[in-house]
């Protein structure tokens, strides 16, 4: 199955209806080592990413991953808004202007999105954050390429699952739950939890 333009616009709805069913358990998870928002914050910015898409439909998948993290960037505050949206924007900028995405553009999109991720934060792999699911999403990835897009995507979400609860035993190194550092250990990094939602979420639009 070919993936284009309309049909990230459908994987994206995917993510936006997770993060809005997962609004208040996001939100829970950043409340003893954070400042309890980052579901609101990523609820807000992928409902108005889902009203900026309605309005105006981009030809591309790169394009459609462009208004997303323009809006996420624009419309999330804190550190989440900016991650996310430098993680679509890597996406977007690798996959130029092909029409059609298949399995080896989207595993290069995930490595964009990581590695801007990182270029941004600059949280390594056991900092319990976000890197944490996906620096394990894009690992599998890359294995599971010749799957397809679906069984890629599924492969990852998968990985980032456990990846974001590895970060329960560690001690935060980055964002606000560092602040807290050794009352950090025990706690499922939101920021993590929300990436391998949105992953789980990608993998089963595409299915
Ligand atoms: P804020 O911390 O500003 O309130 P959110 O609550 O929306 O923002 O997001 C918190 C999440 O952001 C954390 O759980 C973590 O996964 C992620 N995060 C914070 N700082 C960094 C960083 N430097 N690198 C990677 N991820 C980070
Ligand atoms: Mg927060």
């Amino acid at each position: 199955m070919g993936c284009g333009a309309t049909d990230v616009v459908a994987v994206l709805r995917a993510g936006a209806d997770t993060v809005a069913l997962h609004r208040v358990e996001l939100t829970d998870l950043d409340r003893p080592i954070g400042d309890a928002d980052h579901g609101e914050n990523l609820n807000r910015g992928f409902a108005a990413v889902m009203s900026a898409l309605d309005s105006a439909v981009p030809e591309t998948p790169g394009g459609v991953l462009k208004i997303a993290a323009s809006t996420l960037i624009s419309k999330v505050g804190g550190a989440a808004g900016p991650l996310y949206g430098t993680a679509f924007l890597r996406a977007a900028t690798t996959l130029g202007d092909k029409s059609e995405l298949d399995a080896a553009a989207v595993v290069g999109a995930l490595r964009a999105a990581l590695a801007g991720v990182v270029a941004r934060g600059k949280a390594d792999v056991g900092d319990a954050t976000m890197v944490d699911a996906l620096a394990s999403a894009v690992v599998a990835a890359e294995a599971a390429e010749t799957d397809g897009i679906a069984g890629l995507l599924a492969a990852a979400a998968d990985a980032a699952g456990t990846g974001a609860e590895s970060t329960i035993p560690l001690i935060a190194r980055k964002g606000r739950a560092s602040y807290l550092g050794e009352r950090s250990i025990g706690h499922l990094d939101p920021g993590a939890r929300s990436t391998a939602l949105l992953l789980r979420a990608f993998a089963e639009a595409v299915r």
